[in-house]
């Protein structure tokens, strides 16, 4: 063992991702790293948007020690089972994306294929029916533990919705209690190395200097460091994701509380609707090239479920990822590393693998480039299987309706993507990659939602008799029905259990 940690980490940013940086940083590391100092500006704030989440951030509460009760009270935080899509693949359709399995794997061959063949023979109905997420959904139900489920029926995944500002408060309480220093100010000035152009210290107002062996640049859109200083470069994917803006509005909340994320397609775009114990986050994500600021803004208030809390909250951003993440001694994290649109509620947890990348390959004192570029390599290949996912969620549609879906439906897509469908219309499989974030069933809820037929399926699923998958299936189904009707809705679990002063 040749070389320590580096001794000194700063953190650029105290938004949803510093704080995530800050906190997993010192926890991780158990004292390895130096130090870990944080400078944020009050005066510039945050984005304070990002209410939605996937199950693996889950994993990042269990590293840090969170208790999961304590977490939801303070952060305004409901349950997540899965994101209902409206008028995506034609006016008036609708699915579900649930958390977790469809069915379970019988004798090696992933359920689904069961499911086809019953279908093709009119003795099944909806895929929803085998996922417990989307079944307890459909419910408005939920409860914890639900890992307690009896074997043979799939497990019940889930995530959460929460206020992003109240979560950075959270964890910048736990990263303050474990060490980590806080300071206020505005950066104005980065100071490079003459001899490397590595980062060397921070200038604050007020003639202060912070300086530090390493940076994670977790400043926002600006890329503080990563592109106004390093100037890394920026890979544009607004030819296979126009949307360029967004509004975003709190309104007040209703019952039942729902455990779902919607999103809604709309003519130039698509709104979310994010349920909180205190009020329900909604926002328009649109192109503007479509529709104007002032279209945009009525349609959005004129869709809400409550009365609006706030004035609508204009958002610009340009969909695609820097072209390095770690470049020299500074890794981007959240909006300073790239960005996509939330339809599949990707950003927060880009800022968790982000981090657990960078915990798994911590930078020692001596820069090494073939570190830096696995970092990057596997980044990339994150970010463009993201890229991929949400694409497909525009480019598979039947709307023609308005000029965005027209072209959405016209334009070219990535070769990884399309041969994902091609794949998809000939087998019903699903490629497979390493590093992939959305599994088999993620991609099979949008490819049946947004109207992809398999043409055939994985025959091995016609070697057991149709009278035994067939009542294998009614089983699973029964069984599954039973379970999530006998769980309380959210609302009362919520009520009873971890309820926000
Ligand atoms: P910011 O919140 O912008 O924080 C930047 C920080 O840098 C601030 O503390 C600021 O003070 C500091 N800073 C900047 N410049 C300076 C300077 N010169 N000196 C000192 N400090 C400075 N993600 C999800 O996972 N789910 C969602 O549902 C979701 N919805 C979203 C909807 C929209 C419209 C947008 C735009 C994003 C959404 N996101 C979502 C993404 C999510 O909001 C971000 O990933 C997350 O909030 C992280 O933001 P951040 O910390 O990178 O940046």
């Amino acid at each position: 063992m040749s070389e320590q940690p580096a001794r000194k980490f700063v953190v650029v940013g105290g938004g949803t991702a510093g704080w995530m940086a800050a906190a997993a940083l010192i926890q991780a590391t158990k004292g390895q790293v130096g130090s870990v100092e944080l400078v944020e500006s009050e005066e510039i704030g945050t984005v304070g948007v990002g209410e939605a989440t996937i199950p693996p951030i889950q994993f990042l509460n269990s590293l840090l020690g969170i208790d999961e009760f304590d977490f939801i009270r303070k952060t305004q935080a409901t349950f997540k089972l899965g994101i209902q899509f409206r008028d995506w693949n034609k006016l008036g359709s609708q699915y579900i994306h649930p958390f977790g399995p469809y069915g379970v794997t019988l004798d090696g061959v992933s359920f689904h294929h069961y499911w086809l063949r019953m279908k093709a023979q009119g003795r099944t109905g909806s895929l929803d029916d085998y996922s417990m997420a989307a079944v307890t959904a459909s419910l408005d139900h939920f409860a914890v533990p639900p890992k307690e489920l009896p074997p043979g029926v799939p497990q019940l995944a889930y995530a959460y919705h929460f206020d992003a500002a109240l979560y950075a408060r959270y964890l910048r309480a736990y990263a303050e209690a474990r060490g980590v220093r806080r300071i206020e100010g505005k950066i104005n000035a980065v100071k490079l190395r003459p001899q490397d152009g590595f980062v060397e210290a921070l200038e604050l107002d007020g003639g202060r200097r912070v300086e530090g062996d390493f940076f994670v640049d977790c400043s926002g859109f600006r890329g503080l460091l990563i592109e106004q200083s390093l100037q890394t470069g920026y890979e544009d994917w607004s030819r296979w994701l126009p949307c360029d803006r967004a509004l975003a509005v709190p309104c007040d909340g209703v019952t039942p509380l729902t455990p779902y994320t919607r999103a809604t397609a709309r003519e130039a775009g698509w709104q979310w609707r994010i349920p909180l114990q205190h009020r329900i986050g909604n926002g328009y994500v649109y192109c503007s090239q479509f529709i104007s600021d002032d279209e945009a803004a009525a349609t959005l208030l004129a869709n809400l479920d409550g009365a609006p809390q706030a004035d609508p909250r204009p958002l610009r951003f340009v969909t695609g990822r820097r072209k390095k993440t770690w470049n020299k001694n500074v890794v981007a994290l959240g909006l300073a590393s790239g960005f996509m649109e939330p339809l599949e509620s990707t950003s927060i947890h880009l800022v968790q693998t982000g981090i657990m990348r960078l915990l798994s390959l911590l930078p020692t004192g001596a820069h090494e480039p073939a570190v830096a570029d696995e970092y990057n390599r596997l980044t990339q290949i994150e970010y463009e299987q993201i890229r991929d996912f949400i694409v497909l969620h525009y480019h598979a549609t039947e709307r023609d309706d308005a000029p965005l879906w027209r072209y959405c439906r016209e334009m070219e897509i990535p070769d990884s993507l399309r041969h994902k469908i091609e794949l998809f219309r000939a087998k019903a499989k699903i490629a497979r990659y390493d590093e992939q974030l959305f599994a088999e069933p993620s991609w099979l809820a949008v490819f049946l939602g947004q109207g992809i037929e398999p043409r055939d399926y994985d025959r091995l699923a016609d070697v057991a008799s149709q009278a035994n998958v067939s009542a294998k299936l009614d089983s699973l189904r029964d069984s599954i029905r039973r379970l999530a009707s006998r769980l309380p809705t959210q609302g009362a679990f919520i009520a009873a259990t971890c309820k926000a002063d």
